[in-house]
């Protein structure tokens, strides 16, 4: 189990972290920035730096096994730390930031196309969401302006949590389908976009909409008999 620094700060670069375990499966450090992949959000790149000064390539950060352990996967051939080494945990800033303001995009996205999500995908040049609704009521103009007004606007992001009873009482949180959020742990995350958009979410965000930068509907296009997928990119 880690303390997960990106989860209420998503502008942490960098900490200091201890290393607790080395394994086939990834290292594990007792605090990390680097978010693991998960609700569509890819996990994070970077670098462990030793106390020597040599460096450790991550290559790829998942979830392990039991509530917050990370794995942080090493480059093929990596010199791997050992338990209990001091390491800076840094992260490849540029991709994550990328991310960041995707998943803060497919929000907004959410926010404009009234419809159930099915599924949704962040990557480093691109996004998409599915929808289970009619080709016909999407409209690539009309959502890219919608899109970048709410962008333009200057929405303030920022996450928070409720309890599962405050989440039962509001089932239109949950926008997607396919994925429940996790309960029995005391509380849910939200995602907040003031004024426009609340849902259960455990990504990372911009902390302004203003952030994300104009975007641009790249297609619309079916994806079997009900869903309909929209992708985005920066224009
Ligand atoms: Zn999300």
């Amino acid at each position: 189990m880690a303390e997960l620094v990106f989860r209420d700060d998503a502008y942490a670069r960098a900490c200091r972290a201890r290393v607790l375990a080395v394994t086939p499966a990834g290292i594990e450090l007792d605090r990390t920035v680097f978010y693991p992949t998960g609700g569509g959000q890819p996990g994070d790149t970077g670098s462990l730096l030793r106390p020597d000064g040599s460096r450790v390539r991550i290559a790829g950060t998942v979830k392990g096994e039991g509530a917050d352990a990370v794995l942080h996967l090493p480059a093929p051939g990596e010199a791997l730390p050992v338990p209990g080494e001091e390491v800076e945990a840094v992260l490849d800033w540029e991709r994550r930031h990328r991310h960041m303001r995707f998943h803060t995009a497919l929000h907004l996205l959410c926010a404009v196309v009234p419809a159930p999500v099915t599924g949704g995908q962040v990557a480093e040049d691109k996004a998409r969401l599915d929808f289970d609704i009619e080709m016909e009521r999407l409209v690539k103009e009309t959502i890219e302006a919608e899109l970048n007004r709410l962008v333009a606007e200057g929405h303030r992001v920022r996450p928070r949590w409720i309890t599962d009873a405050e989440l039962d009482a509001r089932p239109e949180l949950v926008r997607t389908m396919s994925v429940q959020p996790p309960r029995g742990q005391g509380g849910v995350r939200v995602l907040e976009i003031e004024g426009v958009d609340l849902q259960p979410c455990g990504g990372t965000h911009v902390a302004d909409t203003r952030e994300v930068g104009p975007l641009a509907v790249v297609k619309i296009r079916s994806e079997g008999a009900r869903n309909r997928r929209v992708v985005l990119g920066f224009a």
